[in-house]
C-alpha cells in the first residue's frame, strides 16, 4: 500500500496532528511531539498519550504511517562535548516520547562538523549518539534522513549514511528517510525515470531498500547539486512530476510513510490527491 501526507501541524497538541492530516485526505503524516526550536518540553501526560492513541486508531492510522521528525536544535555529531550532551539527551527524550506515542520511528538529520572536527570523526559521534539511545530505549527505530549538504551538515552521501548504520550494533533498529529536494541538491539526478532507476539503484547499493522506513517528497528550488535546501511545490521545482509519478508506481516505496513537506500548505490536499492518482488508489 502506498501512505501520502505532508508534515502537519501538532500546535495545541499532539492529537490535533492526526485531524489535521486527515483534513488534507492524508494516509501518512509527519509531525513534531514537542517544539521543534526549544531542548525542552513537558513529559507527555497520561491524557495527551490516550487521546493521541485514540486519535490515531480513529482516524486509521497505524505507527508505520507516521514519521515524527525531531528537534532542528540536536546535533548528534556535535564537536563540543557540552553540545553533544545535551544532543544526546535530547535526542533521547524525543525517543521516549515516540514510545510513549505509540510511534515505532524517529526522523532526525545526521549531524554537523560546525567545521570544527573532520567529517569522519564526526560521523563517528553520530554513529556513537544512535547506539546510546538505542540502548536506553525500546521498539523505536533512528531514522536518518538524507542532506542536501548545506554548509557543515553531513548525510549528503549516501556512502556518509552507510558508514553510520555500518557502526550501529542494533541494525534492525536503524533506517533512513530519503527526502527528494536534498537528494537532488546533493547531486543525484531524479528529473527522468533513468535518472530515477539510476539514483535509486545507487541508494540499494551502497545503503540498501531494507533501510527505507519513510521518503520525503519536495520538489527543489536550486539546480541539480546546489547544496541548497530549499523545496518547491511538486512539479514546480527543478525535479518535476516525473519523480513522484515514478515514486507514487514503484512498489519499493510501498508501505511507509511518503511525505510532503512542500511550501505551500494550502495546496498539500492537491498534491495528496494527484500522488494518489499516480499510485492508482
Ligand atoms: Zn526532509
Ligand atoms: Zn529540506
Amino acid at each position: 500500500m502506498k501512505y501520502f501526507g505532508a508534515h502537519v501541524s501538532a500546535s495545541g497538541g499532539v492529537e490535533n496532528a492526526v485531524s489535521n492530516a486527515l483534513s488534507i485526505g492524508a494516509t501518512a503524516f509527519a509531525l513534531f511531539t514537542k517544539n521543534q526550536r526549544q531542548w525542552l518540553a513537558p513529559e507527555l501526560t497520561a491524557t495527551q498519550i490516550d487521546t493521541f492513541r485514540r486519535a490515531m486508531h480513529d482516524g486509521g492510522f497505524n505507527a508505520s504511517q507516521v514519521l515524527p521528525h525531531d528537534s532542528y536544535l540536536i546535533n548528534l555529531g556535535h564537536p563540543d562535548e557540552e553540545g553533544l550532551q545535551k544532543s544526546r539527551e535530547s535526542f533521547f527524550e524525543e525517543m521516549h516520547r515516540c514510545e510513549l506515542l505509540g510511534l515505532d520511528r524517529l526522523n532526525f538529520h545526521p549531524g554537523s562538523h560546525l567545521k570544527r572536527i573532520d567529517e569522519e570523526g564526526s560521523l563517528k559521534r553520530i554513529a556513537e549518539s544512535i547506539n546510546m539511545a538505542l540502548d536506553r530505549s525500546t521498539g523505536v527505530t533512528a531514522v536518518l534522513e538524507n542532506t542536501a549538504g548545506q554548509g557543515s551538515n553531513l548525510g549528503f552521501k549516501f556512502e556518509h549514511l552507510a558508514y553510520i548504520i555500518d557502526r550501529i550494533e542494533d541494525k534492525s533498529r536503524v533506517g533512513v528517510c530519503l527526502d527528494t529536494c536534498h537528494s537532488f541538491a546533493a547531486g543525484y539526478d531524479l528529473r527522468t525515470r533513468e535518472a530515477c532507476d539510476a539514483t535509486f539503484a545507487e541508494f540499494d547499493r551502497i545503503i540498501g531498500f531494507k533501510y527505507l522506513r519513510g521518503m520525503h517528497l519536495n520538489d527543489a528550488m536550486r539546480p541539480l547539486g546546489s547544496h541548497i535546501d530549499r523545496h518547491s511545490p511538486l512539479g514546480e521545482g527543478e525535479i518535476g512530476w516525473e519523480c513522484f509519478r515514478y515514486i507514487a508506481s514503484d512498489e519499493r516505496f510501498n508501505d511507509i510513510p511518503l511525505v510532503l513537506e512542500t511550501p505551500d500548505e494550502s495546496r498539500w490536499a492537491e498534491e495528496i490527491a494527484k500522488l494518489k492518482d499516480f499510485a492508482n488508489i
